[in-house]
This record gives structure tokens, C-alpha cells and sequence, in this order.
């Protein structure tokens, strides 16, 4: 007997409308939207908060949550499960919990068990080929959120391995994203692929591209992260350049540029065509929030900058590295990390993004007299409620300073 088709769903449920107004109470904020209106500023007291242009809930989130919604109304009684965390934000995976979503990696919960009557939430940054062979596999009916940008990335990740590219992928290696990414290019034999995470890495790459170099030394320098059976000497002669959606553009930008000038030089300019290949691949929802940063930080001239959003969340480290080239800059997970005007509770800008748990608490944060210039940023899987928690946060200690000052 043949194993049971998996029910895909990859383009909503039919209950959108049903879902709405859930959340819009679980997520929307009247005072941000009121910020919005008031050209993105809030004025409060001696407080003035700029909010970047562009913050926030992207479309891939606003879709992959909205799915799982709907997906808890569509399959009543039955379970259903999300594989991991469906977007790097602590506030929004609890509220799905609270929603009676099970997260397979939960304590307690085992993948191994799932069936027929199982539905399965795939994450906006998508799961691996072989994770989704899977769960097809099992018979679980699938709601695929993985977002159309992520999808964009695969396309071309496959398109090199079909070619007999090896994809370089700027990414972390550790994220779920890249995880599913560097999968892709597995679904031909002669597929491969190599993380660099950063400038840096991809200097060592290019490094050997011109002047070859030990293999040993170079698998070693990047355990973990490149596909089985990846030789250097064979699989850096053609090379196409992908990303991590949520990359620094101008550094994923720069990285490419690198790989392009490295084939130049060990194969020449007439070479360069059938041997190196790259499309941009930041989504442009990652570019937007970006962008909107840097011309607040070129308009303004804030006292510090806050920027909301997961500790794992890619794009949220990236904004804070953004704003901190600039100004004093804390990156804080939500509106709890504001523990009084005096201490606050922050992921040190530039920490790597994959390690949990990593926080400070830093004194002094906020000057106690006088105008108070804030920016205010929130990554791509902040919800706006959270947003405008922060800011009644920090009207809440403006206005105790004053009362102290009078
Ligand atoms: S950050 Fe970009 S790729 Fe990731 S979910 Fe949002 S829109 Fe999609």
C-alpha cells in the first residue's frame, strides 16, 4: 500500500477573515499607529521619540503568522504543530503555545511520532529538504509559510547546483534559514555548497581561490560548514553568490564583489561568465528596514537608539549593528528589558545572533534631565503592540524624572 499524500497548503486556509481580528488584538498597537500618522514621531514631556520609516511585522511574518492562525481554526481537534520557532520573536511563539500550537521543539514532544492526523506549520525561513521529505513521508498535512524571499534564494541555490556551481552562501550557519538553503543545493548529486559568515571569511575563500592553498587547513577553518564531499581544489573553480535573507545588504553586496574579483583574477576576465555567477538575494522587506535606519541616523541626531526584536532574530542584529557605527545603541527584546530609567537589560551589539541567552544590564542608560532624543527600530518579526509598549515604557520614565526634577 502506498504511504498517504501530505495535504500541502502553501497559500492560506480560506479563513483569513475569521483570523483577523485576533490579531489585530494580539499584535496591533493604536499608539503606533498614531506615531505612524504623526510623521513617526512622538513627543512626550522632554521625550522625543523618531521611529524609523520601516520597522517591524515583514510581509513573510505577517503571512507565516496569519497561517498559523488560521491553521488552529481550519484543524480543530486536531494537533498541530509548528517544527521549531516559527519566527525569531520570544512574544509571538508564546502567544502561538497559548494558541494551542505544540512546537516539536518543545520537551516532551517527538517528530518521530507524527501521522496522518498531524498538521505540521512550516517557518517563515522554511526547514531543510531532507526535514520536509520527512514529514511528507509521515503523511502530515503541511501549512508551508516559508516565505516567498526565502523560496527566491532556493530557486537560484538549486539553479547552481543543477549547473555545477557551488553555492556561496552568506549566511550563518547555525539559522534555520541557511540550514534549508544550503539543503537545496543537496538535491543534485554534484550540489554544493559553503557558509561565510562575514568579510572575513570570505577573504580566507577568496584567499585560496587565487593562490590555492592547503584543503586540510581550509576544511578545518570551516568545519560544519560546507556539503559532504566538498573538495576546495575542484569545488571553488565555479562559484555562484547567494545570501541569508536578513544579511547586512551592503556587506552580502560586498561579499559577492569579493568572490567575482577572485575568479577574476584566477581565471581572467573572458573566464568570468561560465564561472562565477550571483543575484542579489537580500529580501527586500530586510533592505527596507535597512535603509530606513540609516536615514533616520542621517535626519536626527538621537541620544541613543533602541532597537527591539529577538536575540536570535538575524535582521534585528543587523539593525543594531547598523545604528550602533553610529550612536549608543541598545538592543533590547522587548518592552521588560526596560527595567527603570536607570538600568537596562540588552544583547551587546555585534554578539553572534545564534547564541541565546547572551544579555547585559547596563546603568545610566537614559539622562535624567533635559530633551531626550530616542530612535526607535524594531526588526522584521517585532509586532507593532510590542513597539508601543516601549515607547509608554519610556514615556512612563521620562515623566518620573521630571516629577523627581520639580
Ligand atoms: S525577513 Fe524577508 S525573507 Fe524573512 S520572512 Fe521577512 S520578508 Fe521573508
Amino acid at each position: 500500500m502506498s504511504a498517504p499524500q501530505p495535504l500541502i497548503f502553501r497559500k492560506g486556509l480560506d479563513m483569513k477573515e475569521a483570523v483577523a481580528g485576533e490579531l489585530a488584538a494580539a499584535y496591533d498597537s493604536a499608539l503606533v499607529d498614531r506615531v505612524r500618522e504623526s510623521d513617526f514621531q512622538f513627543t512626550s514631556g522632554r521625550l522625543i521619540v523618531h521611529l524609523a520609516r520601516e520597522f517591524g511585522f515583514c510581509y513573510g511574518v505577517d503571512r507565516a503568522v496569519d497561517y498559523a492562525y488560521q491553521a488552529r481554526r481550519r484543524f480543530p481537534g486536531r494537533n498541530v504543530f509548528l517544527t521549531g520557532e516559527i519566527i525569531h520573536n520570544p512574544y509571538v511563539n508564546d502567544r502561538l503555545r497559548s494558541e494551542g500550537i505544540r512546537f516539536l521543539t518543545d520537551p516532551g514532544e517527538n517528530a518521530d511520532r507524527l501521522g496522518n492526523d498531524d498538521v505540521v506549520i512550516l517557518p517563515a525561513f522554511g526547514v531543510t529538504v531532507r526535514e520536509m521529505a520527512r514529514l511528507s513521508n509521515q503523511g502530515c498535512t503541511l501549512v508551508d509559510t516559508t516565505c516567498g524571499s526565502v523560496l527566491n534564494v532556493w530557486k537560484n541555490v538549486v539553479r547552481y547546483a543543477q549547473d555545477g556551481y557551488t553555492a556561496i552562501i552568506h549566511g550563518k550557519v547555525k539559522h534555520e534559514e541557511t540550514r534549508a538553503t544550503a539543503s537545496q543545493a543537496l538535491k543534485y548529486p554534484q550540489g554544493r555548497y559553503l557558509v561565510v559568515l562575514d568579510r572575513v571569511e570570505a577573504a580566507i575563500v577568496c584567499d585560496y581561490i587565487r593562490h590555492d592553498g592547503d584543503p586540510a587547513a581550509l576544511l578545518e577553518r570551516f568545519a560544519g560548514a560546507f556539503s559532504p564531499g566538498f573538495d576546495p581544489d575542484v569545488d571553488l573553480q565555479r562559484v555562484g553568490c547567494a545570501n541569508q535573507t536578513t544579511m547586512l545588504m551592503t556587506e552580502s553586496l560586498e561579499i559577492g564583489e569579493m568572490f567575482r574579483a577572485a575568479m577574476r583574477d584566477r581565471y581572467g576576465e573572458e573566464a568570468l561568465a561560465s564561472r562565477f555567477r550571483a543575484f542579489d538575494t537580500i529580501c527586500s522587506a530586510t533592505q527596507e528596514r535597512q535603509d530606513a535606519v540609516i536615514a533616520l541616523l542621517e535626519h536626527q541626531t538621537p541620544d541613543l537608539m533602541l532597537v527591539i526584536g529577538g536575540y536570535n532574530s538575524s535582521n534585528t542584529c543587523n539593525l543594531a549593528r547598523i545604528c550602533a557605527a553610529k550612536v549608543r545603541t541598545y538592543h533590547i527584546a522587548d518592552p521588560g528589558c526596560l527595567l527603570s530609567g536607570d538600568e537596562i537589560r540588552h544583547r551587546p551589539v555585534g554578539a553572534p545572533s545564534t547564541t541565546s541567552g547572551l544579555e547585559e544590564t547596563s546603568r545610566g542608560w537614559l539622562p535624567p534631565t533635559g530633551t531626550l532624543v530616542v530612535g526607535l527600530t524594531a526588526g522584521a518579526s517585532t509586532p507593532n503592540n510590542i513597539v508601543g509598549e516601549v515607547i509608554r515604557k519610556l514615556e512612563g520614565f521620562c515623566a518620573d524624572t521630571q516629577k523627581v526634577k520639580s
